[in-house]
C-alpha cells in the first residue's frame, strides 16, 4: 500500500472504532509512518483481496484494537493459499513473446516467473484448472482407459476409430474426463453397462421382436451417467 493507502485505511479504521482516534498530531503521525511500514507490501486490493474489507471484519469481530499484523497477516494467508491454488501453465498464445524453437527455454522460465509474481502479488487471477497430466484428474483418466482396456497401438486404435464409433466415443470421453453415458445400464431399455442403447423392433410378419443398437442413449441413461460422473468427481476430490 502506498501511504496515501494506509491514510485512507486508517482514516476508514478511525470511522469505524473511535477508540482508535488520536488528539496528539504527533502521535497520529508516528502510526501512519508505522502502518506505512509495517503495510508496504500489502496492496490495497488485489484479486479476491481487500484490505478495507479485512480490517472491517477484524473491527467487527474482534474485541481488540486493530493493528497492522490484523491486516498483514490475512495478506500472506490470502496470497499462500492463491498460490497453492495457482497450477502456473498458461496459454503459449498469450505469450507472444515466447519462441517456441528457442532450446534454451529461458523465455519461458522467465514468463512462468513474471505470471507468479503477478500472481503473487494479486495483480493476475491464479490458474486453477488442472492440467490433465498430473493430479487426480490425470489418475482417474488413467483409471477410465486402463478399464476401457488397451490391447492395441494407439495409430491402430486410431485407424480403426472410423470403424468402432462407440469405442471411439468412450475412449474420446474418458481422455477428456467427460461423463460416458456407458459407464451406467440404461433403466429404460435395459441394456447392461458398457453396450449401448437399443431399441425393439417387432417384425410385421411373424412379430418377432428384433433388437437394435441405437445411436442416441436414452434420456434417464444420460442423466444417471451425469450423476455417477459428478459422484465419483465427488469422491475424486475427498480422497
Ligand atoms: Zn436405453
Amino acid at each position: 500500500m502506498t501511504p496515501r493507502e494506509v491514510a485512507a485505511l486508517l482514516a476508514y479504521v478511525v470511522g469505524l472504532d473511535p477508540r482508535l482516534a488520536l488528539d496528539d498530531q504527533a502521535a497520529a503521525e508516528d502510526r501512519l509512518a508505522q502502518w506505512c511500514d509495517l503495510l508496504s507490501d500489502v496492496p490495497a486490493q488485489a484479486h479476491g483481496w481487500d484490505a478495507a474489507r479485512t480490517a472491517r471484519e477484524h473491527i467487527a469481530s474482534s474485541p481488540y484494537r486493530i493493528q497492522p499484523s490484523d491486516v498483514s497477516r490475512p495478506w500472506f494467508a490470502h496470497r499462500a493459499d492463491v498460490m497453492r491454488r495457482h497450477v502456473g501453465t498458461f496459454e503459449p498464445t498469450e505469450h507472444p513473446e515466447i519462441d517456441p524453437d528457442d532450446e534454451t527455454g529461458d523465455a519461458f522460465v522467465a514468463a512462468l516467473r513474471a505470471e507468479r509474481l503477478a500472481v503473487a502479488a494479486g495483480r493476475q487471477a491464479p490458474v486453477t484448472h488442472r492440467a490433465l497430466t498430473s493430479g487426480p484428474a490425470a489418475a482417474e483418466v488413467e483409471r477410465r482407459l486402463a478399464a476401457l482396456g488397451d490391447y492395441m497401438p494407439k495409430t491402430v486404435r486410431d485407424l480403426l476409430a472410423a470403424h468402432r464409433p462407440h469405442r471411439a466415443a468412450r475412449e474420446r470421453l474418458a481422455a477428456a474426463n467427460l461423463p460416458d453415458v456407458l459407464d451406467v445400464p440404461c433403466t429404460w431399455c435395459l441394456a447392461p453397462q458398457g453396450e449401448p442403447c437399443r431399441g425393439r423392433r417387432i417384425n410385421p410378419g411373424n412379430h418377432a421382436i428384433a433388437y437394435r443398437a441405437r445411436k442416441d442413449p436414452h434420456p434417464c441413461r444420460v442423466e444417471d451417467a451425469a450423476a455417477h460422473y459428478a459422484r465419483r468427481q465427488e469422491q475424486e476430490t475427498a480422497a
